[in-house]
């Protein structure tokens, strides 16, 4: 038997034993296409395509505006908010959905800056582009300075003058993840307060952020929850800040009493405050089934077979594509849950892997990402993808203009 043949067998024989494996028909994945960008926009779960008839044609429309009390639409950010805290280890006050992550980022920014007299908030060089761009606006706002550094100054650059610390918890790019309880900890020990990005953690990785200090975090419904194209993001505020922090998007949603249409803003207890405008009931519809498709799921259980995913693509991918060099993490607890490799032509092989039925995806100047999403990714898939990469970086049939176009989104 070749050597592929052999690596076939073994995937086979992984899915057999995985004990997930029945979640997959939990969603609808396109025949014949391998999906790989969960981390960028998770597929779509059956639940959200059976419910969201039903609030479209059932609640929408026969109840019309009725549905805002007969359908719970007006609980929906708490609802589903209290649903997330569970994947994420808080309690279900602590948490509401609400707006976009950068949005969000931006209330929690200018609300949290106001705790403190210190001037500087903190971030990494490299962080995620949209929260580097918002922490400059809300530090032009606030008055703070924003000071950037080398992840592996973080620790070291917090200083007395340090308010805020904002961080990315997995790496868009590398995967590389922080340490959260370590991390919080020596912030906190600082006099400074962290906020957490989990767009890239959460329904990836599991996250305890309760257990492990954390007061306040931001993070994605669209990635790895499979909420829908834009789906809604969260907003995470332990207990004891709640009624501490005031969001600068002083919206009718987060006041104490939206429907007595009093002249002054009076801020709702608790999380509520972080709502601004009405919110998406679409979205939030689907972004509810899509966490809903998570039940009866364990996230050790899902982030163990993330493991077992990386490890087969890591070693068969230095096997068959010697010339992409994975730059993720080879430690668990030192990344999340997808696998990056550099090559200068990524990009070209990224959209020849796509003509092929390989959906990862690029970010510049030269990654190619695979998300490693264990709802409904089989062993199988990890062998095909990387022996459709093998033949097209041994033929070099990336090497063509059509591969080389960019367009809008990458
Ligand atoms: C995906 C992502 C975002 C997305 O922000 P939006 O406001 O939803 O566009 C923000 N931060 C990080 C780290 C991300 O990975």
């Amino acid at each position: 038997m070749s050597n592929s043949s052999n690596t076939l067998a073994e995937a086979h024989a992984l899915d057999r034993a995985d004990p997930l494996s029945p979640l997959r028909d939990r969603f609808l994945l396109p025949d014949g296409l391998i999906y790989f960008d969960g981390h960028s926009l998770g597929p779509l779960p059956r639940l959200a395509l059976i419910n969201q008839r039903e609030v479209v044609e059932d609640q929408w429309g026969r109840q019309l505006i009725g549905g805002w009390n007969d359908a719970g639409w007006i609980d929906a950010p708490q609802r589903v908010g209290a649903k997330i805290a569970e994947l994420i280890g808080a309690k279900p006050h602590e948490v509401i959905v609400a707006d976009s992550t950068s949005v969000n980022l931006f209330k929690l920014i200018v609300a949290a800056s106001r705790l403190s007299s210190r001037g500087t908030l903190l971030t990494e060089t490299d962080n995620f582009h949209t929260d580097r761009y918002i922490a400059s606006g809300a530090a032009e706002i606030t008055g703070l300075k924003l000071r950037m550094v080398p992840r592996a100054e973080i620790q070291d650059s917090l200083d007395p003058d340090t308010s805020l610390l904002l961080l990315t918890h997995v790496h868009y790019g590398t995967a590389e993840r922080y340490d959260m309880a370590a991390v919080t900890k020596a912030a906190q020990e600082a006099g400074a307060l962290t906020i957490w990005d989990l767009c890239h953690s959460t329904g990836a990785v599991p996250l305890q952020l309760n257990r492990d200090g954390v007061e306040l975090a931001v993070g994605c419904g669209y990635k790895y929850l499979n909420g829908g194209p834009g789906a809604p993001s969260f907003v995470y505020v332990a207990e004891h800040l709640q009624d501490r922090l005031l969001s600068p998007l002083r919206g009718w949603m987060g006041h104490a009493a939206p429907f007595d249409f009093t002249t002054d803003y009076v801020p709702a207890p608790g999380i509520d405050r972080f709502l601004a405008g009405t919110p998406p009931i679409l979205s939030l519809a689907a972004l509810e089934s899509a966490i809903d498709t998570f039940d009866g799921v364990s996230m050790q259980a899902v982030w163990e077979k993330s493991i077992a995913l990386f490890d087969l693509f890591d070693r068969l991918m230095a096997e068959r594509c010697p010339d992409l060099v994975c730059i993720s993490p080879r430690e668990p607890s030192q990344r999340g849950s997808h696998i990056a490799f550099r090559h200068p032509n990524a990009f070209e092989i990224c959209q020849a892997l796509i003509d092929q039925g390989v959906i990862g995806d690029f970010r510049a100047p030269d990654v190619i990402r695979f998300g490693l999403t264990p709802l409904y990714l089989r062993f199988e898939d990890v062998w095909t993808a990387v022996e459709r990469c093998a033949e097209i970086a041994d033929s070099r049939s990336w090497d063509q203009p059509r591969f080389s176009a960019r367009r809008k989104v990458t």
